[in-house]
C-alpha cells in the first residue's frame, strides 16, 4: 500500500550569498517522504543538511522550488499557520539539547506548552509529559534538573519534549552528535522504538553513517546535492 506523502520537496533551492560569492547550499533538491518513513540525510559537514532539515521544518523559507509539508506549501503560509503547524504536528531534536538549565525536566518537556497557538491545560500537559518521559525511560527523573543528567539523558529529554504533542513528523539535526559512541546508540535505538510505535514520520540528518540501520530510505548529500537513495522502499 502506497501511504501518503508527508513531505514533498520539488526542485528545492537555498543559496546564501550573492553575486560571484553566492552559493547554493541545496542545490535542487527533489525527494518525497510518505508517511511512517524512516528518512536518513547523510552527509560531511557543510553539505548542506542543517539548510535542508530547516526548510522542510519551516524555520528556513527563503528557497526557490516548492517544500510541501502535510499538504501544505510552507512559502504559502502565514507565519500563524506556519508555527501551528510547527508547533502540532512537527517535532524537532537538535544535537544540541536547548534545555532550560533552570527548570525540572518535566518543566523542560512542558515549556513549548506555554507558547502553544492552542495551549492545553496544565494538568492534561503534565500528564502527557509524563508519558513522553516514561517513552524515553525518564519517568523517575521528573524533579531533576538538566545539570544532574548525563548528555544521554539530557537527549531523551529533548525528545520527550519533541513528543509531547505526538507530532506526525520528527525532525532531527545530528541528533547523536554530541553523545559518545555507546549512548549514541541508545538514542538511535530509542528513534527505532518511537517509530515502530507510534509510526512517527522521521527525518534525520547526520554525519553518522551508523544511523541507517534504523533508516528506510537514506540519501547521500554532497555539495548542497543530494544523491541517489538506498534503502527498502
Ligand atoms: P551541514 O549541516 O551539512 O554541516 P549547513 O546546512 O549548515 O551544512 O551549511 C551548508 C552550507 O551553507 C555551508 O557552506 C554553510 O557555510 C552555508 N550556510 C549555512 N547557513 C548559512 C547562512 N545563514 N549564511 C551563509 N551561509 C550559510
Ligand atoms: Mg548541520
Amino acid at each position: 500500500m502506497t501511504e501518503p506523502s508527508v513531505i514533498e520537496v520539488r526542485d528545492a533551492t537555498r543559496a546564501f550569498g550573492s553575486g560571484p560569492d553566492a552559493r547554493r547550499a541545496v542545490d535542487r533538491a527533489s525527494f518525497e517522504v510518505r508517511s511512517g518513513e524512516v528518512v536518513l540525510v547523510v552527509g560531511p559537514s557543510g553539505s548542506g543538511k542543517s539548510t535542508l532539515l530547516a526548510m522542510l521544518g519551516g524555520l528556513d523559507r527563503g528557497y526557490t522550488g516548492s517544500v510541501r509539508v502535510f499538504d501544505h506549501d510552507l512559502a504559502a503560509l502565514d507565519d500563524r499557520a506556519l508555527s501551528r503547524l510547527r508547533g502540532e504536528r512537527i517535532g524537532f531534536v537538535f544535537q544540541a539539547f536547548h534545555l532550560l538549565p533552570e527548570l525540572t525536566v518535566l518543566e523542560n518537556v512542558t515549556a513549548p506548552n506555554l507558547f502553544a497557538a492552542r495551549p492545553s491545560a496544565p494538568d492534561t500537559i503534565d500528564a502527557r509529559a509524563r508519558v513522553a518521559l516514561a517513552r524515553v525511560g525518564l519517568a523517575e527523573r521528573a524533579d531533576a534538573r538538566p545539570g544532574e543528567l548525563s548528555g544521554g539523558q539530557r537527549q531523551r529529554v529533548a525528545i520527550a519534549r519533541a513528543l509531547i504533542r505526538e507530532p506526525a513528523l520528527l525532525l532531527c539535526d545530528e541528533p547523536t552528535g554530541n553523545l559518545d559512541r555507546a549512548t549514541g546508540e541508545q538514542i538511535i535505538d530509542l528513534f527505532g522504538e518511537l517509530h515502530r510505535e507510534l509510526g512517527t514520520t522521521l527525518v534525520i540528518v547526520t554525519h553518522e553513517e551508523r544511523l541507517e540501520r534504523i533508516a528506510d530510505r537514506s540519501f547521500l548529500m554532497t555539495d548542497g546535492v543530494l544523491g541517489s537513495g538506498s534503502g527498502s522502499s
